[in-house]
């Protein structure tokens, strides 16, 4: 089901405007699913956002920047299994400024392991990752594999887009706060240092080509190499668009409760945030069905 708009009937939302959507991509005819209670928006923060720009004007005009976390990758060919872990002890001794180390076995079926940790840089959270990609361009084996580095602002003050009517995003993929430049030239100046300090270094190819090796900043400031981490928020947030019981400001019977309403992304991923979003809607509906 698809829903395109909430519709609002005497300043209330009283149900939304739905279609049944085929695998082929067309919708059928719209018709109207009625709330008894509320409406409670959960399409995610581009999703939300955008049914908000549908459903009318005046709330169109809440809806606030979506705000993202940054990624960075550096990746190396590499010629050793064990590359990750040894970066990443490196990375956290040449800094002395790791919070917290996460360790992440990741099995899925292209990645090997990986490996992070959380530090202050710059006055960002960053979280560095690391992990060995099998390429599989090149076929199984310890000379295939890629070492991947991956650096995130998880939050970042420059890395916003706006979301149209139609869930589409402005095309603003690049750091413009000094802050967050700084911290990611950072970043990359401490990932590259720590990498070179491993044996096998010699062997290793810092790929893409040209990226990041003679000035990182200027490709950096030059918008180059910067990719949203998916951590997408804000475009409800708390205290702008939603009230303290997630309630839309400006219209009665409509509640937002996902990513949307966090007022920036988190200090870490972003899962764990939304399911207490989540328990928090469904506790306040329960009470608010309760007490009637
Ligand atoms: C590839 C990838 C990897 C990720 N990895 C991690 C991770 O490791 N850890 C982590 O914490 N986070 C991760 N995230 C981020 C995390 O998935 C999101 O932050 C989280 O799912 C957002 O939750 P949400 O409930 O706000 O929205 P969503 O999970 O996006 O749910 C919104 C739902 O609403 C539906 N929807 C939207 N618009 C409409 C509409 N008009 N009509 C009907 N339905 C609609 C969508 O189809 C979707 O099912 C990852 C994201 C991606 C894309």
């Amino acid at each position: 089901m698809y829903v395109d708009r909430v519709k609002i009937q005497d300043g209330r939302a009283i149900g939304v405007i739905a279609q049944r959507s085929f695998a082929n991509g067309l919708r059928g005819p719209e018709y109207l699913v009625g709330a008894r209670r509320e409406v409670l928006l959960a399409a995610g923060a581009v999703g939300s956002a955008a049914l908000l720009r549908r459903s009318s004007p005046s709330l169109s005009e809440l809806v606030r920047p979506l705000r993202d976390q940054a990624l960075i990758t550096l990746a190396w060919h590499c010629g050793a299994c064990n590359v990750t872990q040894e970066v990443l002890q490196t990375v956290k001794a040449l800094h002395g400024h790791g919070d917290k180390h996460l360790v992440e076995q990741l099995q899925s079926r292209d990645v090997m392991y990986g490996h992070g940790l959380v530090m202050n840089l710059a006055g960002q959270k960053v979280l560095v990752l690391g992990r060995i990609v099998k390429c599989w361009a090149c076929g199984p084996g310890v000379l295939g594999d890629q070492l991947e580095m991956n650096i995130v602002l998880l939050q970042p003050r420059s890395f916003e887009f706006d979301v149209s009517a139609d869930g589409q995003l402005s095309d603003v993929d690049r750091l413009t706060h000094e802050g967050d430049i700084k911290a990611a030239v950072e970043g990359v100046r401490i990932v590259k240092a720590a990498v070179q300090t491993i044996p096998e270094y010699e062997q290793l190819q810092l790929t893409p080509a040209g990226m990041f090796h003679e000035d990182p900043e200027k490709d950096l400031r030059a918008g180059g190499g910067i990719y949203s981490f998916f951590g997408g928020t804000a475009t409800c947030r708390l205290g702008d668009v939603v009230d303290g019981e997630l309630k839309v400001k400006g219209v009665r019977g409509l509640r937002a409760a996902d990513a949307s309403v966090l007022p920036e992304p988190p200090a870490g991923r972003p899962y764990f945030s939304i399911i207490k979003v989540a328990h928090v809607a469904a506790q306040l509906a329960m009470r608010d069905a309760m007490s009637k």
